[in-house]
């Protein structure tokens, strides 16, 4: 039996979990990553998590697959750019440090595009050929998956990230530097955002949820607001696209009770007469990332194993 190490690296938590080639977890293990202390803190508790699971784990681990926030050029296994969720994740050799430091191989891949990966292998996206998924957390990602190709990951290693395809012409500023991008009108950061410019108050995310329940008036123009602004993304996205699904991901999807049905009736009446549009939720939720980052460390012992016979 192989066994693999797959992390995520996330805003918040590095999640960690030992498979076998089936996906059968053996091991899960969390903690936080502290990111805002910056790279090198958030490499040494890689580094100390990897070597607990290591000594911990009775069997040998024969790859570690990663999963990180930010561009990655996953040929060299290298963070190239990320805004901020970790501070100063840029230029980071992880790959290489990693490799040398454990005598592994070592595969590395953008954390929407691992999610993606998790669950094509094991989640909503099982037996599917061509599929996207779109998280929808206090961010907005996205990740293609096409069966042959694999991942789409792009010439500069940005492909998917339809958090910055533009929403509204002129619309609010991003951090990006452009307007209008999807990712300020469909995260949850914006759901909060766009209730208190209405004058509701809020806390957080599930303040909003719970007046939306409560018929506030102010909380049903938001949904109103985010259910439209999802349709027009998913309809570009199926014309440009042609998924067979859309798998949705991300911590909004444990609100979809108050926007499901709302998003497939805006889907039917707004698309083309000429498209069916194919919506699911993810299966996997916070282990997408971890499973999918097994996954691609067992790709990287497979290919070996070929390679060798
Ligand atoms: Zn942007």
């Amino acid at each position: 039996m192989i066994h693999v190490l797959g992390i995520d690296i996330g805003g918040t938590k590095i999640s960690a979990v030992v498979t076998d080639q089936n996906g059968t977890k053996k091991l899960h293990r969390m903690v936080s990553t502290k990111g805002y202390l910056g790279k090198d803190h958030v490499l040494k508790t890689l580094k100390v998590l990897i070597q607990e699971i290591k000594n911990e784990f009775s069997a040998e681990i024969k790859a570690i697959g990663v999963g990180t926030p930010g561009y990655v050029d996953a040929r060299l296994g290298k963070v190239i750019y990320s805004c901020g969720i970790i501070k100063d994740w840029v230029e980071v050799a992880l790959a290489q440090e990693l490799g040398q430091l454990f005598q592994l191989p070592i595969a590395v891949e953008n954390d929407a595009n691992a999610a993606a990966i998790g669950e094509g292998w094991l989640g909503a996206a099982q037996d599917m050929d061509q599929y996207m998924v779109i998280t929808l957390g206090t961010s907005l990602g996205g990740a293609y998956v096409n069966g042959s190709g694999g991942v789409l990951h792009g010439y500069g290693w940005c492909g998917g990230e339809i958090g910055h395809s533009i929403l509204y012409p002129n619309g609010k500023e991003c951090r990006c530097g452009q307007r209008g991008c999807a990712e300020l009108y469909l995260s949850g950061t914006a759901i909060v955002n766009r209730f208190r410019e209405l004058g509701g108050i809020s806390a957080n995310c599930e303040d909003v949820f719970r007046a939306m329940e409560q018929k506030d008036a102010k909380a049903l123009v938001v949904r109103e607001e985010f259910v439209d602004d999802l349709a027009v993304l998913l309809i570009s996205l199926q014309n440009i696209l042609d998924p067979q699904a859309f798998i949705i991901s991300g911590g909004l999807i444990h609100t979809k009770k108050h926007w499901w049905d709302n998003l497939q009736q805006l889907l039917s009446s707004k698309s083309n007469s000429g498209v069916n549009i194919n919506v699911l939720p993810a299966q996997l939720l916070n282990l997408a990332g971890s499973l999918g980052a097994a996954r691609i460390a067992l790709n990287l012992v497979e290919h070996n194993h070929e390679s060798l016979s």
